[in-house]
């Protein structure tokens, strides 16, 4: 019998997808970049679905990737060889604990539903990004995502304290007591976080929420260097404790971020360096952010939003990602360096550039405060050895190839900059033990053993 009559036997053929223009949407990644042979995707709605489905990959020797709300920005979703996909869209269940603060969520529920069903509670999901529409919450923890409040509350890996899985080699670990404190071994959910769907099949989390603050203070601030960026961030950090959230942009981000805002750039000119900083708290700050940049020598303007209307400004770098894909197919680079060597990167990555490749033009923006700067590199032909080179520079800079996308499979070449081959060979025998059969997504994190 065949994969798919096989599938359709074991499963029930309501769970099975095969039409051609549904399994395309599966087939290629957000940025475009990525194109994969998707065989049919499985949506399963419980453990035992996926149990059988990984069975019988592993008995006819195929593939499966697992595919959340499909946002990655490294191809971590896309199959590398023939696969089928497993879609976490049916795994949507949803239970708000007021008394603990904490909800009990399937792998498929997006973020922004997690937060609609939290906030008549005065509750939210910690982590946040742009993509809150469509990532979800197992995508968010096989990736750790990170996002715009890590410098306030970290990254997904802290807001987890229970979590169910299928590995590949069909165990069911479930550790869903929501217990905060609990240290009996081996963490599986720390060991998932950033795991990229090679390990297991995340079915449930139990996720902290936070309380949402009553007021939000969000300035925009120009500013003329990265090294002015840097020392306004530190003494934001300085002034304002428990600061939400401080992020970079520059002018060429902005000025492709204009061509599809609604609204005209509130800042009465395009500096080459711009920071959003966001405060909040039970009162609001608008003046005391307002005398804090009054006072401060690096801050040429500022305009500050309170509340809803700090949207307005978030905007400006929640287009970003978007604004850039407009251009073209984009190389995204997401990486990280101590924050004290940031100007001197970017710097010496401009030089780089500038130097051996003509017609490139780098976008620049990120996560200041996490030292995290996105760099989407655009450009008729981008050569993959001007990547090469900019993450041994990165490497060169004691940073992290990966902040916060993951390796996926766009930077499988790159893992050895800056994990060592003990590391390496570690993680490969963490692999071959939860998936012996190596068929979780293949070629992503590591080669295609
Ligand atoms: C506009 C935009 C802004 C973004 N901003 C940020 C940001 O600020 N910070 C950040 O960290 N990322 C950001 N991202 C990247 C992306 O949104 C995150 O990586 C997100 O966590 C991916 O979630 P997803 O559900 O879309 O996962 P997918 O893209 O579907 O999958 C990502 C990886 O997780 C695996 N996976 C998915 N679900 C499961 C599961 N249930 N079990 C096991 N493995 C699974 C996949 O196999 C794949 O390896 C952004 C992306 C876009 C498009």
């Amino acid at each position: 019998m065949d994969l798919i009559s096989t599938l359709r036997r074991s499963l029930g053929s309501d769970w099975i997808i095969t039409d051609p223009e549904i399994v395309a949407k599966y087939s290629s990644d957000w940025t475009g970049r990525f194109q994969g042979n998707v065989v049919c995707v499985v949506r399963p709605t419980n453990c035992w679905q996926i149990e059988k489905t990984i069975q019988i990959a592993r008995r006819l020797g195929i593939a499966l990737v697992t595919q959340g709300g499909n946002t990655s920005l490294v191809g971590g979703a896309t199959p590398v060889r023939e696969a089928v996909v497993l879609s976490s869209e049916k795994l949507d269940d949803l239970e708000i604990d007021t008394v603990s603060k904490s909800a009990v969520v399937g792998a498929g529920v997006t973020l922004e539903t997690l937060n609609d069903a939290a906030r008549p509670f005065g509750l939210k999901f910690a982590v946040d990004l742009a993509s809150r529409g469509s990532a979800t919450i197992g995508g968010m923890i096989s990736t750790n995502a990170g996002g715009i409040h890590v410098i306030k509350y970290g990254s997904t890996r802290h807001q987890i304290i229970g979590i169910e899985a299928v590995f590949g080699n069909s165990k069911v670990i479930s550790r869903m007591e929501g217990l905060v404190k609990d240290n009996t071994g081996y963490d599986w959910a720390s060991i998932l976080c950033g795991s990229e769907g090679t390990l297991g099949v995340i079915t449930r989390a139990i996720v902290r929420l936070v309380e949402i603050p009553l007021h939000r203070t969000v300035g925009l601030i120009a500013l003329s260097s990265l090294d002015d960026a840097v020392e306004l961030q530190m003494d934001l950090r300085k002034s304002f404790e428990g600061i939400d959230a401080i992020e970079l942009m520059t002018a060429s981000g902005i000025e492709l971020v204009g061509k599809i805002h609604p609204t005209r750039f509130p800042l009465d000119n395009v500096t080459p360096f711009t920071l959003l900083a966001e405060v909040t708290g039970s009162q609001s700050y608008e003046l005391e952010l307002a005398e804090f940049l009054d006072r401060h020598p690096v801050v040429t303007d500022a305009v500050i939003r309170c509340d809803s209307q700090g949207e307005g400004l978030w905007l400006w770098r929640e287009l970003h990602s978007e604004a850039i894909a407009r251009e073209g197919l984009a190389h995204k680079l997401d990486v990280s360096v101590p924050l004290l060597v940031v100007s001197e990167f970017v710097r010496s990555l401009e030089d780089l550039i500038s130097s051996g490749y003509t017609g490139i033009s780098p976008v620049i923006f990120g996560h200041l405060g996490d030292g995290n700067i996105h760099i989407n590199l655009l450009g008729e032909a981008i050569d993959d050895e001007l990547d090469h080179e900019i993450f041994a520079l990165v490497a060169g800079f004691g940073g992290s190839i990966s902040a916060e996308h993951g390796i996926g499979r766009a930077k499988v070449s790159e893992m050895s900059l800056t994990r060592s081959p003990d590391d390496i060979e570690m993680m490969q025998a963490l692999k071959r033990i939860c998936d012996p059969s190596m068929i979780l997504n293949p070629g992503v994190l590591f080669p295609d053993l």
